[in-house]
């Protein structure tokens, strides 16, 4: 697999991509219309250069065909973002990730073929949202409509029990895949393991089975 990833559009979300790769080893293009924000990553990405990706000319000529991952960042401007996209897929970029503003844009990415489609404000104001519900979860991960991977904090209640005492797979249908105790991390914990209050657990499973669990703990 190629490992390249050129990032277009160097706002908020394209920055903070650039910057993660790059932190990561990753060799990334970083490409952006405005020369500030290219000045602003020339010594983060490996190559950072000023163009605008509605020029399939400029495209072709950084040879983006040959990225493994381009993402298309490009926030306010949907028909910049979508004209990219389709630009991109004609080129032939083999893997394509995009922002999207909303549910009607996402509905173009999709039909114009990008292959991952990302709506990085509304899924962080829905896991912010169902941590401030309530006082047992930290974090949240959505895995489908009805399944996801919390963090939740044990609570008094359950101090002192072993998975086995709460037999929480049988009870719950969910499974704690970790917990997190100070520094530590005890991945796959065994049955015997036991649990403390302030232990941070994290579970995966139905939403149902969760909120079952989380009404347990606390
Ligand atoms: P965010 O919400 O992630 O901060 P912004 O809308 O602020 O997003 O940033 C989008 C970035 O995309 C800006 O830096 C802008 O200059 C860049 N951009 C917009 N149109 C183009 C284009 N046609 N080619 C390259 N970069 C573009």
């Amino acid at each position: 697999m190629k490992k390249e990833f050129a990032v277009i559009g160097l706002g908020r979300f394209g920055g903070s991509i650039c910057k993660t790769l790059s932190d990561q080893g990753m060799e990334v293009l970083a490409i952006d219309i405005d020369e500030d924000k290219v000045n602003e990553y020339a010594n983060i990405a490996a190559h950072a250069v000023i163009g605008d990706s509605l020029d399939e000319n400029v495209l072709k000529s950084l040879g983006i065909r040959n990225f493994g991952n381009v993402i298309v960042a490009i926030g306010d401007n949907i028909q910049a973002s979508i004209l990219t996209t389709l630009i991109l897929k004609e080129l032939g970029v083999e893997h394509i990730t995009v922002k999207a503003q909303n549910e009607y844009h996402e509905k173009v990415l999709s039909k114009i073929g990008a292959d991952r489609i990302v709506h990085p404000e509304r899924d962080m104001g829905r896991r912010i949202a169902n941590s401030l519900m309530s006082n047992t979860v930290l974090d949240y991960l959505e895995l489908s409509e009805e399944h996801s991977i919390v963090e939740l904090v044990a609570g008094q209640k359950i101090d002192g029990n072993s998975l086995i005492d709460l037999d929480i797979r049988a009870k719950y249908g969910i499974n704690i895949v970790a917990i997190k105790r100070n520094h530590d991390i005890i991945v796959s914990p065994q049955a015997s393991e036991t649990i403390r209050q302030g232990d941070i657990l994290i579970v995966i499973g139905a939403d149902v089975d969760i909120n079952r669990f989380e009404n347990r703990l606390v």
